[in-house]
């Protein structure tokens, strides 16, 4: 009786090994993915970063734009118009969204319906 004992211990304890070895693929998993995420989260915090400073040192020309007259203040905010149009198309192009469905996240590749017609609509 106890070697029957003893043999239930061993494939108990096999069991278990099998068990913690599924439990660890489903972690490596996770952890890969994690870590994709992770990746493209940087990425696009990067992006955003610089994007964010090239918006504040246009902004600190401003104050030199209010010498200008009124004429010229329209002319300028016309040429802003088409700077953030060409900023969206950069960013589209470099593989993000630019729709406000996921704007900023990455395009994985693949063209989106929603940020070309966004497009469509800056062309009419
Ligand atoms: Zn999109």
């Amino acid at each position: 009786m106890k070697d029957r004992n003893f043999l239930d211990t061993v494939m108990e304890f096999e069991q278990q090994l099998e068990s913690m070895q599924t439990q660890f693929e489903a972690l490596k998993k996770f952890v890969a993915l994690m870590m994709e995420e992770h990746q493209t989260l940087q990425m696009e915090n990067h992006y955003l970063r610089t994007r964010l400073e090239e918006v504040l040192s246009q902004q600190e020309t401003l104050p030199a734009l209010a010498t200008l007259n009124a004429a010229e203040e329209h002319k300028e905010e016309v040429i802003d118009v088409g700077e953030g149009y060409d900023n969206l198309a950069r960013l589209y192009h470099e593989g993000y969204h630019v729709c406000h469905v996921h704007f900023g996240t990455s395009r994985k590749g693949e063209d989106c319906l929603f940020c070309l017609s966004f497009f469509d609509k800056q062309n009419d």
